[in-house]
């Protein structure tokens, strides 16, 4: 059965997600971008306007696309260019949200790691707050891909690296931000604090 929200529900959500990450300067500068699928057949998301402060969003600072990443309520807004890897993550992962912070820790250890392609987060209690994790033995590979302003470029590189690695719970893009997802926006909302703490615990420890 479909569970998805109403797009008002989904609205609202997403307006109490940008004051919570905004307290915690991930979304800085209009910065990040959120969305929340609001139908699957045909496939409908809700996502932030470009060009907006996160911590200070209202119910018209959304737009609803279709899986070809095209306006559909209002049909002339114009969706983010980043909608295109939201669209592969709820392709590749049956996603109902997907958000995107730019954080500190995720902007620094994307370039520090860049040339191991990825981040290994190992042996942390933190860990078993990711889906299906049920053990801090566990090894979670963060991929970290270039950045690139080309998006169908971007996304297709996206959709590589989701498909090489199946466990992992988000990515890098280097010197920029973190992508990850859930099966609701509560779990979507999980794994950013998740691994915003991770990255920042790995950051404070390395030298
Ligand atoms: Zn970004």
């Amino acid at each position: 059965m479909d569970v998805t929200p109403k797009t008002a529900d989904a609205a609202q959500q997403l307006v109490d997600v940008g004051r919570r990450f905004d307290a915690r300067n991930w979304v800085l500068g209009t910065s990040g971008n959120f969305s929340v699928v609001v139908a699957r057949d045909p496939l409908r998301l809700l996502m932030t306007r470009s060009g907006l402060s996160k911590g200070a969003l209202t119910a018209d600072g959304f737009l609803e696309i279709d899986g070809a990443a095209t306006a559909i309520h209002p049909v002339d807004g114009r969706p983010s260019a980043e909608a295109l890897l939201h669209l592969e993550i709820v392709n590749a992962r049956e996603a109902g949200a997907v958000l995107h912070t730019h954080s500190i820790w995720s902007t620094m250890l994307s370039d520090r790691h860049a040339s191991a392609h990825g981040l290994a987060i190992a042996n942390y209690e933190m860990l078993k707050g990711l889906a299906g994790v049920w053990t801090h033995e566990h090894r979670e590979w963060l991929p970290i891909l270039e950045n690139d302003q080309d998006m169908p470029r971007l996304a297709a590189h996206v959709r590589q690296e989701l498909h090489d690695h199946p466990a992992c719970h988000g990515f890098l893009l280097r010197r920029h931000g973190l992508y990850t997802w859930g099966k609701t926006l509560p779990d979507a909302v999980r794994h950013v604090e998740i691994l915003e703490f991770l990255l920042e615990a790995v950051g404070r420890m390395e030298r």
